[in-house]
């Protein structure tokens, strides 16, 4: 029986490195040590059914993720569970020359997650007490045992890939454990590494262990040949590849929060207020254009970390002219911007824009509400930009019938007009300097249907 992973557990690697953008394969490994993790934590943590608590351990040349779910019992911050298992979620590194094993074997460190996997008499768990201080409750990895019956077919290509990584000291890999339930045995496994990024091609390989159960799983064991013969793939033979700091990956729990707009800057004017009043979200802020713009996409980057939150960019056409866009090209950018997971709030256009007039912010605004809609994103609440401009009588305000509206406090919107001047640089006679608002207004909505009835009627106006 062949399962696929659900979407909602989908990591887009191949998108994960091209945004990485970066010039040389340390680079790029700098990047994936850093955003792995936080990609894995956050489908982890949207997908949870109980409060995670992310730890992060070193080995060697590798990095276990782990949920410590005894962790928070014992902090008395969680009632116990019992059903509730601590686990991995992810482990990365790059391997290194150690010396021989039984086998002929692997790497240290990956030499436990490899045992997990081959179906061999394994006694001992994932980790062992010493290597973890404690912090985890080993008795409870060594139930992975069970993840072994009748895997041997992936086991094999598993084997496989890792010796890749043996005779290739310095490939960076990773494997993801993915769960269905609050045990600690996955239902599925990811496994990936970097090979030949320099000569370009793909670089970043993806299998998990119920496709390479089936047939498509001898080409990608095939392929692995292949990666094998390419003599390029050992470009970094024998380089020890150091750690990139991870101060930014914490076990960071809060409810993921999504700001959905046509341009940057648009975040700032019109809810820039409320993201920086609400830092017990993780924001992320996504725009459907200027990705390729040289002045505003660097702006844009300082001002997600001013918002400390992450962001992505799209390239859709900005031209003056505003040509319509057909409706699927943005529904698909803005799916694309979106990672797997579902957030609790997402805020967008409103559906005639915040002002007269611009294009893209209203098809962004019907796009949004279509995909919540036909549950292609996911999130509890909805809210629309509530602003009109009386048809260019005056600056953008607050609609008489917004269902929230929040006037800045004083130092809120003094940080929100030095990004629109200071950041994005903005004179002080620009109509985005004296449109900012300080009186920031939403339509608020919980379900798709809600949405759909108002924002007709409202486009019926
Ligand atoms: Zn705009």
């Amino acid at each position: 029986m062949t399962q696929i992973l659900p979407p909602r557990l989908v990591i887009g690697y191949v998108r994960l490195r091209r945004s990485a953008k970066a010039p040389t394969t340390p680079a790029l490994i700098v990047y994936l040590r850093k955003h792995l993790p936080i990609k894995w934590q956050r489908v982890y943590t949207a997908t949870a059914t109980h409060a995670a608590n992310i730890v992060r351990i070193e080995r060697g040349t590798f990095e276990y993720y782990c949920d410590s779910y005894s962790g928070l019992e014992e902090l008395g911050e969680v009632a116990f569970d019992q059903r509730v298992r601590d686990r991995v979620i992810g482990v990365l590194g790059t391997s290194t020359p150690m010396r021989r094993r039984r086998r002929g074997s692997f790497p240290d460190g990956w030499l436990e997650v490899a045992e997990e996997l081959d179906g061999s008499n394994r006694d001992k768990g994932l980790f062992n007490a010493h290597s973890i201080g404690g912090a985890l409750d080993v008795n409870v990895f060594s139930q992975n045992r069970n993840l072994n019956r009748g895997v041997s077919e992936q086991g094999k290509i598993y084997r496989q890939m890792e010796r890749y990584c043996y005779e290739h000291p310095g490939t960076f890999c990773f494997s993801r454990p993915i769960y269905a339930d609050t045990t600690s045995i996955p239902r599925w496994l990811e496994f990936g590494l970097l090979t030949s990024f320099l000569q370009g091609g793909e670089d970043v390989k993806r299998s998990d262990c119920q496709s390479l159960k089936s047939k498509a799983s001898q080409s990608r064991c095939n392929s692995m040949r292949e990666y094998n013969d390419n003599r390029h793939a050992d470009a970094f033979r024998g380089k020890q590849m150091t750690a990139a700091p991870h101060n930014q990956l914490t076990s960071d729990t809060r409810p993921m929060a999504a700001v959905v707009v046509a341009h940057p800057d648009d975040e700032t004017l019109w809810c820039g207020g409320y993201i920086l009043a609400h830092p017990e979200f993780l924001w992320r802020i996504v725009t459907l254009c200027r990705a390729t713009d040289s002045d505003r996409a660097p702006k844009f980057r300082q001002v997600l970390q001013a918002l400390s939150a992450e962001g992505e960019m799209a390239d859709l056409d900005d031209g003056t002219d505003q040509v319509p866009l057909p409706i699927e090209q943005v529904q698909q950018t803005i799916v694309q911007l979106m990672p797997a997971g579902s957030y609790n709030l997402i805020i967008t256009h409103g559906p005639k824009g915040e002002y007269t007039r611009h294009r893209r912010h209203e098809e962004c605004c019907q796009s949004v509400v279509e995909l919540w809609q036909s549950g292609s994103i996911d999130t509890n609440r909805l809210w629309l930009f509530a602003y009109e401009d009386g048809g260019k009588s005056y600056l953008p305000r607050v609609r008489e019938d917004a269902d929230r509206r929040d006037v800045l406090a004083e130092k809120i919107w003094i940080e929100k007009c030095r990004l629109i001047t200071d950041v994005y640089g903005y004179g002080a006679d620009s109509w985005e300097t004296r449109s900012t608002p300080r009186e920031e207004g939403f339509w608020c909505f919980d379900s798709a249907q809600a949405a759909v009835k108002r924002t007709a009627l409202w486009e019926q106006q």
